[in-house]
């Protein structure tokens, strides 16, 4: 047991009562073996207070070559590959289930680890558990085809598992986007090994746990933390590793496409935004700005989809940002135990910091700070590491802050001329993942909808997921598709049969 303190975080925990008996054992999970690792020291450091609340030995290159070798061994040889599809959405049902009864357990443990609120860190759970039996209905219900015959045969195409599916998370929001690549590739039928981000690795931990409890047959899942360069890149370049399944940022996605050329293996990569939300002069104005300020400032802003790009229509711009400028300024920061709090610390210092020089970069090139805009002198926010909800004025779509990714709580807010205009402005930029619009018009909000570039568009709303519509990033935010009923064939080898029904032997050559 390497648990370090019991912090002022845990008993603030406890206070709630929320159950701390998390388990925070220096054990990683190789091919089912619970093994003390080999690798580098991780130190699990509280947000909310700076402390140490655990450490861990994470993997190494070698660690991931036997979870490799074994996980593939272990789904042929525990009869996990060739299962049934009702009987493997059998176990996966318990592990949605496994997931809920353990919600509280779960959310506690990720709050510790990333500083996110109870409430955000609760519905991350839930949406775990329902991906789970989300894929368990998708399996039981994914049909092979029989396809048209165009000769003398009966046709048909049928799914296969792939051998073993490596899994590669950012810290942001750990349970899910685990769910979200576990879920489909073990429906699928093969083995996982998941490589957890250093900075949150606990939660995906507990999760091998609670698979094995439900029944997943042991060895089929290892999670494996430890460095992206050493264990992450190890795993995209094993061999015996069919397909990789990344969410993370846009250069490390480039470059782990290139690995995965070289071995011409399929990857899907989930990466980085800049997304735009617009919101026009026929707009609920109370709905735009909540569903705006909960868009760029919920996770503290450290989120994949966030609206940091905050284009207004000229003629409401003042007024818009003038209240939009007041209510950020009212969101309370606090700790993600406190159900007051709006925004909690962000995950690490080293990334705080990296924020706050973005934004330091933006006003010495002119944008004017609108709030925040510097780290917190509160006494009472000392200990952790948290940043202001920020706005930023006096920008063009052209500068550096509203190009680069900032994935913290600062936004951007642009005025615009016309529908033209804002189609323009919202597609100039390297990615592609989200878009809000707000407008009472519909035929309007689908007409923009459609130009932007975009694999998701909220209209009226933001930040709002459902398991069963896919998730996708154009341009730069990524490569192939996560969610939806099709998950599963995504994590699958699809293969054709022809048998033959004729009565004579094949005639050199027919035409079919
Ligand atoms: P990151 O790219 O630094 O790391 C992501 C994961 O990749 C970590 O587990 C890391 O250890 C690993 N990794 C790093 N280098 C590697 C390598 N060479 N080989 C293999 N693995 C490697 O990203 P991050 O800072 O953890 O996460 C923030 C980024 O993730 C942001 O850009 C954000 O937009 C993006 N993100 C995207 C989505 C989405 O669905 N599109 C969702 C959440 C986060």
């Amino acid at each position: 047991m390497s648990l370090v303190a019991n912090t002022p975080y845990a008993s603030d925990l406890a206070s709630q009562g929320i159950d701390t008996g998390i388990d925070l054992v220096d054990r990683i999970c190789v091919a089912g073996r619970w093994e003390i690792g080999t690798g580098d020291l991780i130190e699990s450091v509280d947000p909310a207070t700076g402390h140490i609340f655990a450490t861990l030995h994470g993997a190494t290159p070698e660690t991931v070559d036997t979870a490799v070798r074994e996980g593939l061994s272990a789904a042929t040889t525990s009869g996990w590959a060739t299962m049934l599809p009702h009987e493997r959405a059998a176990v996966l049902h318990r592990i949605g289930n496994a997931i809920d009864a353990s919600r509280e357990r779960i959310a506690a443990l990720q709050t510790l680890d990333t500083g996110k609120t109870l409430a955000e860190t609760r519905a991350l759970a839930s949406s775990a558990a329902n991906t789970f039996r989300y894929m368990a209905a998708a399996l039981e219900t994914m049909d092979g085809a029989l396809t048209t015959p165009r000769g003398p045969w009966m046709t048909m195409s049928t799914h296969r598992p792939m051998g073993v599916v490596g899994a590669i998370t950012p810290w942001n929001s750990p349970i899910a986007s685990d769910a979200q690549k576990l879920a489909p590739a073990l429906a699928a039928g093969n083995a996982v090994v998941s490589k957890p981000p250093m900075w949150a690795p606990w939660v995906t931990l507990l999760l091998a746990r609670l698979c094995e409890e439900a029944g997943l047959p042991r060895g089929v899942l290892s999670v494996l933390p430890g460095p992206g360069r050493s264990v992450g890149e190890a795993l995209v370049r094993h061999p015996l590793v069919a397909k990789v399944s990344f969410t993370g940022g846009t250069t490390t996605g480039r470059h782990l496409a290139h690995v995965a050329a070289d071995k011409l293996m399929p990857i899907t990569l989930e990466l980085g935004g800049k997304s735009p939300t617009i919101v026009f002069d026929d707009a609920d104005i109370e709905r735009a700005l909540q569903g705006v300020l909960f868009g760029i400032f919920s996770s503290s802003g450290q989120s994949c989809i966030a609206g940091s790009r905050i284009f207004v229509h000229r003629s409401i711009a003042d007024a818009f940002t003038d209240e939009l400028v007041a209510r950020a300024g009212r969101l309370r920061l606090g700790v993600g135990t406190d159900p007051a709090t709006d925004v909690a610390p962000m995950i690490a210092a080293a990334h705080r910091d990296s924020v706050a020089a973005m934004v330091d970069d933006a006003v010495a090139a002119g944008a004017r700070v609108r709030c925040g805009g510097a780290i917190p002198d509160d006494p009472r926010l000392a200990a952790g590491t948290y940043y202001p909800p920020t706005i930023l004025t006096d920008v063009t779509n052209a500068d550096t802050i509203c190009r680069d990714e900032v994935f913290g709580p600062v936004a951007v807010v642009i005025p615009f001329d016309d529908e033209a205009d804002v189609i323009a402005q919202a597609n100039d930029t390297v990615y592609g993942l989200a878009c809000g619009i707000w407008t009472e018009d519909y035929r309007r909000a689908l007409r923009v909808g459609e130009a932007i570039h975009a694999g998701t568009v909220w209209v009226n709303t933001y930040k709002q997921f459902s398991i069963s519509t896919p998730f996708t990033g154009l341009r730069d935010s990524g490569l192939g598709i996560e969610k939806g009923r099709d998950a599963v064939r995504q994590y699958a080898d699809q293969k054709s049969f022809y048998l033959d029904l004729s009565d004579s032997p094949l005639a050199w050559g027919s035409p079919r």
